[in-house]
């Protein structure tokens, strides 16, 4: 038998959840984010249940290969652009826009040799600091760029630092819009945070209608995290979980007070408990840093790890799961067989992290079954 550990990508939860983010965001074309192998879902995987998108979002030249070679034809974006020349070769031949947020860039696509001139997104830097032209820079970039032969149709972006946070977007909107105010091309401004937190709340004071509009680029909403968790549940953004990690007590210990339990007897039982030993570790992709009372499902009822997870399991207080025993579903994160959901948000806030570290760390060896 194989070892009793799987995830379940969940098909409906991602095409719940792109229609959650277009409702969002009515006016919108809509970019699914799949960097990072679809945030650890797979591409091919999450592929059926993304295919309503307009287009598809991501930074690495073999994942848009993978995007073509599942038959996507539409529109592919390159979020950071070429890294060197031979990568604006693979643009032409697969027909990928890209980003350019830097003067390296546009050397490489004056350099360029191509009959097909490129759709680009000219990037601001519009306070994140990460990628993209100062926005005293944009201008004479977009001219440059204007002037190339290689560029076909040049597009306007920026991403936002604290569009999950209290800071907000004001601040990068209004910089955005004045530095762009009479340049033509589609914008596209915000990822998952932005359209959910800013997209219904608009009102004639602020913010701009760019903050939806032409393209929106969310990629934790659709897989089911709310961007600004804790202040919003993935249930209050009405997202549904699309990873399941789900794995079985594979053992059962019954303890006495004061008995401890895993490396490091770090955990010590204060009355009788009984332990469940579950297949899964951080060799899975659970977070090694959970601490004892991070929140499991087993056999779909709330309970809590106790002591040390290590390489290949972790244990949890079976104390109020009298019936439960070898062979009892355990949900990781998720949802459970029938029905009960463990939000990954709330894992991941108890590993200090955020959803997106916890898909994005599923470990290969987990077999995983992609389910309507
Ligand atoms: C990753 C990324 C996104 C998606 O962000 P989420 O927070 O997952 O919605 C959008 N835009 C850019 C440029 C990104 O790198």
């Amino acid at each position: 038998m194989p070892r009793p550990i799987q995830a379940t990508i969940h098909l409906q939860g991602l095409r719940h959840n792109l229609a959650r983010v277009r409702r969002a965001a009515p006016d919108a074309r809509v970019w699914a984010v799949v960097k990072a192998n679809a945030y650890g879902h797979g591409i091919e995987r999450v592929f059926d249940g993304l295919r309503g998108a307009d287009g598809f979002a991501l930074l690495d030249l073999a994942e848009a290969q993978r995007v073509r070679d599942l038959g996507w034809r539409g529109p592919v974006l390159l979020l950071e652009g070429a890294f060197e020349l031979r990568d604006l070769e693979l643009c032409s031949r697969l027909d990928l826009w890209h980003t350019v947020h830097c003067d390296a860039q546009i050397d490489m696509l004056a350099a360029h040799k191509t009959n097909v001139p490129h759709r680009v997104f000219l990037k601001m830097n519009s306070g994140m600091n990460r990628l993209g032209f100062a926005p005293n820079q944009y201008r004479s970039a977009w001219t440059r760029l204007n002037a190339l032969p290689q560029v076909d149709e040049i597009s306007l972006m920026t991403h936002f630092s604290d569009a999950d946070g209290p800071k907000g977007v004001a601040d990068p909107m209004a910089v955005f819009a004045a530095v762009t105010r009479d340049l033509p091309g589609e914008r596209t401004l915000s990822n998952s945070a932005a359209t959910l937190r800013y997209a219904s709340t608009q009102t004639d004071a602020a913010p701009e209608p760019w903050v939806t509009s032409d393209w929106v680029r969310p990629g934790i909403a659709v897989y089911g995290s709310a961007p600004d968790f804790p202040e919003h549940s993935a249930a209050d953004w009405d997202l549904q979980p699309t990873m399941t990690l789900a794995a079985k007590i594979i053992a059962v210990q019954a303890i006495p007070a004061g008995a401890t339990v895993g490396y490091g007897s770090n955990f010590v039982a204060e009355h009788p408990m009984r332990i469940g030993v579950v297949a899964c570790g951080y060799a899975d992709g659970y977070p090694r840093i959970c601490p004892t009372g991070t929140p499991v499902l087993v056999d779909g009822v709330r309970t809590r790890t106790v002591g040390r997870v290590s390489m290949d399991m972790i244990t949890v207080d079976l104390g109020s799961l009298p019936y439960s025993g070898p062979g009892s579903e355990v949900i990781l994160w998720g949802r459970a067989a029938h029905g009960a959901l463990l939000p990954i948000d709330e894992v991941a806030r108890s590993a200090g992290t955020v959803g997106y570290e916890l898909m994005c760390a599923l470990a290969p060896r987990v077999p995983v079954e992609v389910a309507d």
